[in-house]
């Protein structure tokens, strides 16, 4: 048996009023995911525990069939396995920001959307400046794509990295536009990281990157802002777990960090950019290859999630409705008729509604068709179709499970 999973990431919503209270899901024109609707199972599920953030590390970890509440240990270690980052089990990874933070204010938690370039140079600047006050080895900043960055804190001779539980840090994309001088690093370590992040406003103030910047009209990175700090998750493979081989498809790093964690193949499909341009088609086709050489195949899109960030109604649709004829479509049309026994298993990861325009903790509508999945009749698939089946899951994450039984 063969199996795909299809995430139309964030693509969940809420009634929206410009459409007469439907759905962007229930607003979209998806012939085929109607279709399938009736011909499988359609139900509602969580895929974020309450006490967990609502972000796509957590809900995707479920969609894969991790147990959240196990397994997640923050977005800075997937963030490292995506690199193919190795550490240690005292070793800790920080999520580290270019941000821009202008009499106490946080303007930008991207220093306006710094290049990746920009990013490198004054992150090396950092590390060159503190590196002489540790140990060999104890402190590294990891420059990632545009403003974002890891600090990686080892464990060497004469350092023990003090984070712990109880280390408490605060996402900066919460608090654009506020007063942040009460939100720094607390906690076990938290003195550390202030400490980091005060040398980072010297490092930074006079840097040529920034006086650049600043000539540009574009806003300076005024320091680094570090959260979202964890240890790498020990996540048993999904072989071990499931017994099947599995590959991703996917933009994103995160994603391909948690298919890193489980032991997945990464596939690299030319032209998936993550946005409502992404290469549907491609990805498809990819997924359908992949599936001659691996038992479950993963295809991820961002460009729902995107389309809810921004708060566009017409994106969001349109992302839906790609995803319906340049995805789904093409891997029903070519499983179907390949003869061999195969499931597929649609659903998003959590909702960005477009009214927020940030991630929630609601259900998501998933939909199960394929080999000795019953027929449930339902006329369509979305958030109030499959609410009326009854068939809810309060822990999304056993919904793999019950694909691969
Ligand atoms: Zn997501």
């Amino acid at each position: 048996m063969k199996y795909v999973v299809i995430i139309p990431d964030g693509a969940a919503d809420e009634p929206i009023p410009a459409l007469n209270n439907k759905t962007i899901i229930e607003a979209a024109n998806i012939p085929c995911l109607n279709k399938l609707a009736g011909l499988g199972q359609i139900g509602v599920a969580h895929n974020v525990p309450k006490n967990l953030p609502a972000g796509s590390d957590v809900a995707n970890l479920s969609v894969l069939g991790c147990n959240p509440t196990l397994y997640y240990t923050g977005r800075a270690p997937l963030e490292a396995a995506a690199l193919g980052l190795k550490l240690g089990p005292n070793d800790w990874v920080v999520r580290c920001n270019m941000t821009t933070i202008i009499d106490q204010y946080m303007r930008s938690f991207s220093a306006g959307q710094i290049s990746s370039e920009e990013q490198h140079e004054l992150l090396t600047a950092l590390q060159d400046a503190v590196i002489g006050d540790y140990p060999p080895g104890a402190l590294e900043f990891i420059s990632g794509v545009g403003y974002r960055g890891l600090l990686i804190l080892r464990e060497v001779p004469g350092f023990t990295v003090p984070l712990s539980q109880n280390t408490r840090t605060f996402a900066p994309h919460d608090y654009t536009d506020q007063r942040v001088w009460h939100v720094g690093p607390q906690g076990a370590g938290g003195e550390l990281l202030l400490e980091l992040m005060d040398k980072s406003i010297d490092v930074f103030a006079n840097h040529p990157v920034n006086k650049k910047r600043i000539e540009q009209g574009k806003p300076p990175a005024t320091n680094v802002w570090l959260w979202g700090q964890g240890q790498m998750p020990v996540i048993p493979s999904f072989k071990e777990t499931y017994g099947k081989t599995g590959a991703m498809i996917t933009a994103v790093d995160l994603l391909r960090g948690i298919a890193n964690s489980i032991g997945f193949d990464n596939i690299i499909v030319p032209g998936a950019t993550g946005f409502i341009d992404t290469n549907f088609s491609g990805k498809a086709a990819a997924a359908i290859e992949a599936l001659k050489t691996h038992d479950v195949v993963c295809v991820h899109l961002e460009a729902t999630d995107e389309s809810g960030h921004e708060g566009s109604v017409e994106h969001k649709i349109q992302s839906m409705e790609n995803i319906d004829s340049k995805v789904v479509a093409p891997i029903w049309e070519a499983l179907s008729s390949s003869g061999e026994p195969f499931r597929m298993f649609v659903t998003p990861d959590h909702p960005t509604p477009i009214r927020t325009k940030t991630h929630s903790y609601d259900t998501v509508p998933w939909l199960m068709v394929g080999t000795g999945v019953p027929a449930c009749g339902a006329a369509s698939y979305n958030e109030k179709a499959a609410a009326q089946t009854g068939q809810y899951r309060e822990e999304g994450w056993k919904l793999m499970g019950e694909l691969l039984s």
